[in-house]
């Protein structure tokens, strides 16, 4: 059957942006379908069969799709974070099927020596956070905006946030928490595509990609200036509101 000429055109869009993503096995899904079905269930259907994520039964489940990611993101070569002193890919940690996702800049030493995204000093502090919020580490997902430790600890630049960030797009769809917090300025304005302050980024709800978000300060930040902790805890509560958690009213720090 011919194929309408928008639904060919956003068929090779979405082809084109996961050739982008270094995705090149698609597999289209067997359906179904006893009668012809209408241009509608037609672009559902093929929409959902070119979705890498899509391929193969266990699809639905978030911790399969999280292990396709980062099969897709293999030893990933597509930002010069990967020639710059990595030792290896820090992907993610955590529930696939978390309420609640934080999001950071990248990782740091300890982290690139270990494999897993805050786990240093920092780390330590978003710990106590979690905890106080009356999660524990295991409750959450946390992941970095690039996956490969800048040089020096350097900031990432655009074009490293740009080509990593989808990888990071998909595990929030994979997931699909009710909140996301993002940690500091870069995870917040490569998440948002804003150019704000901090000042003007925290302390409200974005919607974003079905989920709540959130802005805080970065632990590594508090580390440096713990008079900000009450400030990020005004922040964690109004993600607490957002999953309906009991909110405290002692301020932990
Ligand atoms: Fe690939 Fe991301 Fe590492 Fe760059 S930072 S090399 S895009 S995994």
């Amino acid at each position: 059957m011919a194929l309408d000429p928008k639904l060919k055109e956003h068929i090779a869009a979405r082809v084109r942006y996961y050739r982008d993503l270094g995705i090149f096995d698609l597999y289209r899904r067997e359906v179904l379908v006893t009668q012809p079905p209408s241009a509608a269930q037609d672009e559902a259907r093929v929409g959902r069969a070119f979705s890498p994520a899509s391929a193969g039964s266990a699809a639905e489940d978030p911790a399969e799709l999280l292990r396709m990611i980062r099969e897709d993101l293999g030893d990933c070569t597509r930002c010069v974070l990967h020639k710059q002193g990595r030792k290896q890919i820090v992907f993610g940690v955590g529930n696939p099927h978390a309420d609640l996702m934080f999001v950071g800049e990248g990782p740091g030493a300890d982290e690139d020596e270990q494999g897993e995204p805050f786990v240093g000093r920092a780390g330590q502090l978003l710990n106590k956070m979690i905890a106080a919020m009356g999660l524990r580490r295991d409750d959450v997902y946390i992941a970095n905006v690039v996956k490969c430790r800048p040089p020096g600890n350097r900031t990432p630049e655009r074009e490293e946030c740009d080509t990593c960030s989808p990888f990071l797009m998909r595990q929030i769809d994979a997931i699909a928490p009710k909140v996301i917090v993002a940690l500091g300025a870069v995870a917040a304005k490569n998440l948002l595509g804003l150019n704000d302050s901090m000042a003007s980024l925290r302390g409200r709800v974005y919607d974003f990609r079905g989920s709540k978000l959130i802005v805080t300060y970065h632990p590594a930040y508090l580390l440096r200036d713990p008079r900000q902790k009450g400030e990020a805890w005004k922040d964690l509560q109004i993600a607490m509101r957002e999953l309906d958690l009991p909110v405290p009213q002692k301020n932990p720090s």
